[in-house]
């Protein structure tokens, strides 16, 4: 992400009457910017060195809460304050909004101003260090998938959530003429990410009414996952300046599919591809077998970066094109991994298990680890699978979040490569999901077991 915007542009541009708002983010455990909004000539005046905001944003939940057991924080340390470091390289303009420009920072313990390891930036970093040491950089993309719905969020709230009506009245997959009727949505979508330096390819209608899908180019792994972080804030956003809502919940209605992720991967040496040799059958050289079985063998253990809520779980069902198991096949939809562009220089592996709330500094991280690990390790790979692999009881996907906190907190390559203290962090943000929703009397429950229980 380099040269969107430079330090000096932004001063002309604030000298100029441009821009008057500084938006300085961090990323949090569930994907979200958040941060405060700065007075422009504020920023370029001293607080582009550093900011602060409370360390409970990297222990909380979707619903702001401060829950109990993160070794991070907590009432009796009294939720003190993080360093929020703006990384200057990351300044782009946020064309959606009047006069305003974004930064994304790094995480800084306040006392020793070292990276907070638990910090989603701080984790993908590291694994971009180790393939930089191998002499490899990862290029990768992440697909967003998501649902518009014909009213805004606030009145979808009020109705209390009930009143859920997709912004299209059909399947839309590729269709240009359903597609043309949410224009006003996904035009300024891709012009407005175009204008603040996110390459992006395309939006498509998917496989649902009122289902989307934004395609971003590959890039190196901070980039992509900075583009994705984004882009989902951006479709939000403009979805709501239009009076509607989108929604990357992975399941919102059992009877449809759901939303994905799918994540695009490939390793280069000196500007050339590393997973591509001619000689082999279908062009895949050795360091991508091994990268790859590296991705199969860990599957269990990073299922929950890929998968981190109750709802994540609802998605993978047989037949919706979410997979459910852990298999690779040639340029086929039913596995949990796709060999793309076999034979080319294009060649990459597509994972098809992450969902449409995946953090994607988290997903990628922990993918990079477990091929990281497979290349060390010299992994072989089995040969591919053939045909509907739906049909097929082995080699499942974790099939609740239960199961993929345990398979997470027992992962020793996971702990070899993040630490156990990042590890058991993000074991407890499962445990608090699950806590919570045991907690919870569901409408299901209400609408089975009222009268006839
Ligand atoms: P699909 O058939 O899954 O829709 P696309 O051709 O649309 O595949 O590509 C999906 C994504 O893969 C795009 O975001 C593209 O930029 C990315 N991609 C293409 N080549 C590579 C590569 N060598 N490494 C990683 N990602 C790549």
């Amino acid at each position: 992400m380099k040269d969107v915007l430079s330090f000096d542009s932004l001063k002309a541009q604030v000298a100029e009457g441009e821009v008057d708002t500084v938006l300085v983010c961090l990323v949090d455990m569930q994907g979200r910017l958040m941060g405060k909004r700065f007075h422009a000539g504020h920023f370029i005046n001293g607080a582009y060195e550093e900011t602060h905001c409370c360390n409970y944003l990297l222990a909380t939940d979707l619903e702001m809460a401060t829950p109990d057991g993160y070794a991070s924080t907590s009432w009796e340390s009294g939720y003190g304050d993080y360093v929020m470091k703006p990384d200057l390289s990351t300044l782009r303009p946020v064309p959606w909004l009047d006069g305003t420009v974004m930064v994304l920072c790094d995480i800084l313990d306040h006392h020793t101003h070292e990276e907070v390891t638990h910090s989603p930036r701080a984790i993908l970093k590291r694994q971009v260090k180790r393939l930089d040491a191998m002499g490899f950089d990862a290029k990768m993309a992440t697909e967003l998938e998501f649902f518009l719905f014909a009213k805004s969020f606030d009145e979808i709230r009020k109705s209390g959530f009930r009143d859920l009506e997709p912004i299209s009245g059909y399947n839309e997959d590729y269709h240009i003429l359903q597609t043309t009727k949410e224009e006003h949505v996904m035009r300024p979508i891709r012009n407005h990410l175009w204008n603040a330096g996110i390459p992006v390819e395309n939006s498509k209608g998917e496989a649902e009414t009122g289902q989307e899908e934004l395609n971003i180019k590959y890039a190196d792994a901070m980039d992509t996952a900075a583009y994705h972080t984004i882009a989902k804030h951006a479709v939000k956003e403009i979805a709501w300046q239009n009076g509607h809502a989108a929604t990357f919940l992975p399941k919102w209605n059992h009877n449809k599919v759901g939303s994905s992720s799918h994540v695009h991967q490939s390793l280069w040496q000196d500007g050339k591809p590393a997973f591509f040799d001619e000689a082999d059958e279908l062009g895949m050289s050795k360091l991508m077998k091994s990268y790859m079985a590296g991705l199969l063998k860990y599957a269990p253990d990073y299922t929950y970066f890929m998968a981190p809520y109750i709802n994540s779980y609802k998605r993978f069902m047989k037949g919706t094109f979410a997979p459910t198991r852990i298999i690779w096949s040639v340029d086929n939809r039913t596995a949990g991994f796709r060999l793309c562009g076999d034979g080319t220089k294009a060649i990459r592996v597509e994972c098809r298990i992450p969902g449409s709330d995946m953090n994607p500094y988290l997903a990628m991280a922990a993918m990079l680890a477990a091929g990281i690990a497979g290349i060390e390790e010299e992994l072989d790979l089995q040969p591919p699978t053939k045909g509907d692999v739906y049909q097929g009881e082995t080699g499942m996907i974790p099939g609740t979040l239960r199961e993929a906190r345990e398979t997470l907190r027992t992962s020793e390559m996971l702990r070899a490569a993040f630490g156990d203290d990042v590890v058991d962090h993000y074991t407890r943000a499962a445990g608090v999901e699950i806590e919570d929703f045991e907690r919870a009397v569901t409408d299901y429950e209400i609408q089975r077991g009222f009268e006839r229980a």
